[in-house]
């Protein structure tokens, strides 16, 4: 791209700097290409080929002498300076078109020589900065392509230089992932999520309503037909204890393997009014007291020794009542 269009910006609307800064120490005007031009859209980090501190980087780029820059620089404890404003282009890379659409990033190592690594404190504040960089600048994503196609871009892709070292290079591909996957996380919502998510929350919701109804449903219909009583004991209701008595003690009711008689208050209130309608008979009330007095009324001749239960018709009623007239008169 040999574009020469000047950057035109509003009144008020400067480039910003990193807010990560924690030193600032500004290279002359010599030591850059100058006003930057162009929109920010790339970001390269080289490294120092040395294991220095903030101070030290920001004191050697912005010594008139030095003819070279880099708009940020992060110390071996992970530090990061101000060089060059993000406003100008810092001259770093050898190659103008490059630095001039690129913040350009020098890194401490924490060895010298070898694979020319860095310090994890160092590599952390580079993401962290690429991250910030990116948001502030409008970078939807950073590619690295291996070449200058890219907006991850490298010294080594303009020059013959070993910059950024074996080690950073070969940390490029996991950089871009790494600050994509948090520009990513960080992203606001777009309005169509916002309502795709209010959508979600509302479905949510209302399944949650619905199943604390259908809850409330069962725990009401658990009460009327769950098992709840096993066996005949103080837990079941008075009005229906005589009935299962009876039942069980004429063996009808027996209850399953364990010996539990798996009652449900809709069951016991079955067999009460079945039992009230004398579906299961009524011999098995008969009292002693009662027993003894049929008995009796037999022997005395009172009554017939028929089915103590049948219901009694008005003429056997009126042939006792002359059966006791006569024993009375006797
Ligand atoms: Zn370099």
């Amino acid at each position: 791209m040999t574009s020469k269009k000047v950057l035109r910006r509003k009144k008020g609307d400067t480039m910003s700097n990193s807010p990560l800064i924690t030193y600032t120490q500004l290279a002359p005007a010599s030591n850059t290409w100058g006003k930057r031009t162009a929109k920010i859209t790339k970001i390269t980090p080289h490294h120092a080929a040395g294991v220095l501190s903030v101070e030290s980087l920001c004191n050697i780029f912005s010594n008139p002498s030095r003819g070279a820059s880099a708009n940020y620089c992060i110390g071996n404890d992970g530090r990061i300076g101000l060089v060059v404003e993000e406003s100008n282009t810092a001259g770093t890379s050898s190659n103008y078109e490059n630095d001039n659409q690129a913040i350009t990033i020098e890194v401490s190592n924490c060895e010298n020589g070898g694979q020319w690594r860095v310090s994890d404190a160092a590599y952390n504040a580079l993401i962290d900065l690429c991250v910030d960089i990116c948001k502030r600048n409008g970078i939807a994503q950073l590619n690295f392509t291996g070449d200058a196609n890219g907006n991850l871009t490298a010294h080594r892709m303009f020059a013959s230089t070993d910059c950024p070292g074996y080690y950073l290079y070969s940390k490029f591909p996991q950089i871009a992932q790494t600050v994509n996957e948090r520009l990513q996380e960080d992203k606001p919502m777009t309005a169509e999520e916002k309502q795709a998510f209010n959508t979600l929350q509302s479905q949510v919701q209302s399944l949650i309503n619905e199943n604390t109804e259908l809850k409330k449903k069962y725990n009401d219909l658990f009460e009327q037909v769950g098992v709840k009583w096993a066996y005949i004991d103080a837990n079941l209701p008075q009005w229906a204890t005589p009935t299962i008595d009876k039942l069980y003690n004429n063996e009808i009711l027996q209850g399953n393997d364990q010996g539990s008689l798996e009652l449900s208050y809709q069951f016991l209130r079955t067999l009460v009014i079945l039992d009230r309608a004398g579906c299961f008979g009524n011999t098995w009330d008969i009292s002693e007291t009662a027993e003894n007095g049929m008995k009796k009324a037999n022997e005395m001749g009172i009554m017939d020794n028929e089915d103590p239960q049948r219901v009694v018709s008005r003429a056997q009623m009126a042939a006792v009542a002359t059966r006791i007239v006569d024993k009375l008169s006797k």
